[in-house]
């Protein structure tokens, strides 16, 4: 995309406005923290605050258990542990790290505000550039027996995770692209696949139906939603409810993949930056700009398509380069 990005109104540049603040924690806020901390910007990134065992600091691999595909651990690494080496690498380098949310941006004017623990009053911090990295959330069915399991048999990636399948019988909730495209991979490694839907009807694209359907691994339970997913410390079943008998069955699948959708998290500047019609934050050019000048983007926010954690780094470092030469080309 070619139109360049708008230009907030100057303001002043006095001396505790900081060259760039990063918001959020996962690969690609970490990996913008490194480079820009390499590159002496002392960067500041406001990483969150654990809210619940979904809501960590450290975006989504805080939710997972073994990642094996995160190049450079050729025995794998646990997700959490990935999260707090790119943290402690970060803060070698002098990136200064505030556990805390953003509770508001104002991105009108330069420098831009940014505040924490509250929205009036004067901008708790003020700064030049600002790195957005606050990921995406995957959708979930909103059960409780989902914060026990997930990294236990629940997961919301088959790149992931499917690798840990192998031989068994597995399900994935959903009837989107998403969810077929993951029943898809995942029936490289499973026995069965089993695609729970709630309807008879699948929203996923005719191209992608002809191919999970043309699958001898995959098959369809049609009018099913999860009731709850059983099992203490490892996926052990999962409670269906058919929609049409009103019929309760315990199958016995060792594998949950949900996959109803994403959700970007732009609540704090979807009204101030532009966002594609999926509601994913806009870049431009192959680049981390975004529609305001000296506001960049990196990681899930902005990338509906990758989502690994791998890309969200290389993105986090595009973000943190893209913020130096700006900061440059404007004589900071
Ligand atoms: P989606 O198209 O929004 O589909 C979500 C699916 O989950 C729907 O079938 C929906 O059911 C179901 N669902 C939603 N909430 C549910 C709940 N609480 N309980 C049970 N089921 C629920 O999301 P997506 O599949 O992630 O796709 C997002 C976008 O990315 C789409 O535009 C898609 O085409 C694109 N995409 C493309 C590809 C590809 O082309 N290879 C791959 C992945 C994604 P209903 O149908 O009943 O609403």
């Amino acid at each position: 995309m070619s139109e360049s990005p708008s230009a907030p109104a100057a303001a002043d540049s006095s001396d505790d406005v900081r060259n760039v603040i990063i918001v959020g924690s996962g690969p690609a806020g970490l990996t913008a923290a490194i480079y820009t901390a390499r590159a002496s910007l002392d960067p500041l990134i406001i990483e969150g605050e654990p809210s619940s065992t979904s809501d960590q600091p450290g975006g989504q691999l805080m939710l997972t258990t073994e990642v094996e595909n995160f190049p450079g651990f050729p025995d794998g690494v646990m997700g959490p542990e990935l999260m707090s080496s790119f943290r402690a690498q970060a803060a070698r380098f002098g990136a200064e790290i505030l556990t805390a949310k953003v509770t508001r941006l104002d991105l009108s004017a330069q420098p831009f505000g940014v505040w924490v623990g509250g929205d009036d009053g004067e901008p708790t911090y003020r700064a030049r550039s600002v790195i957005i990295a606050t990921g995406a959330s995957s959708l979930m069915l909103g059960l409780e027996s989902e914060r026990r399991l997930l990294g236990h048999g629940l997961s919301t990636c088959a790149t992931c995770d499917g690798f840990f399948f192998r031989d068994q019988d597995i399900c994935v909730v959903g009837g989107g692209d998403s969810a077929l495209e993951e029943a898809m991979f995942l029936s490289r490694f499973a026995r069965t696949v089993t695609v729970i839907h709630r309807r008879e009807e699948l929203r996923a694209s005719r191209i992608m139906q002809d191919r999970a359907m043309a699958n001898e691994k995959i098959s369809f339970l049609w009018n099913n939603v999860v009731e709850d997913i059983v099992g203490d410390d490892k996926v052990e079943g999962v409670v269906t409810r058919d929609l049409v008998s009103g019929d309760v069955v315990t199958q016995p699948f060792t594998g949950v993949f949900v996959a109803i959708g994403h959700r970007p998290n732009t609540d704090l500047f979807a009204d101030q930056l532009a966002l594609e019609d999926n509601g994913y934050l806009r870049t431009f050019d192959g680049t981390s700009r975004t529609s305001l000048d000296g506001v960049f983007a990196c990681g899930d926010v902005q990338d509906h398509w990758y989502r690994q954690a791998i890309t969200a780094a290389g993105s986090g470092c595009m973000a943190a380069i893209d913020a130096e030469r700006w900061l440059e080309s404007h004589g900071h």
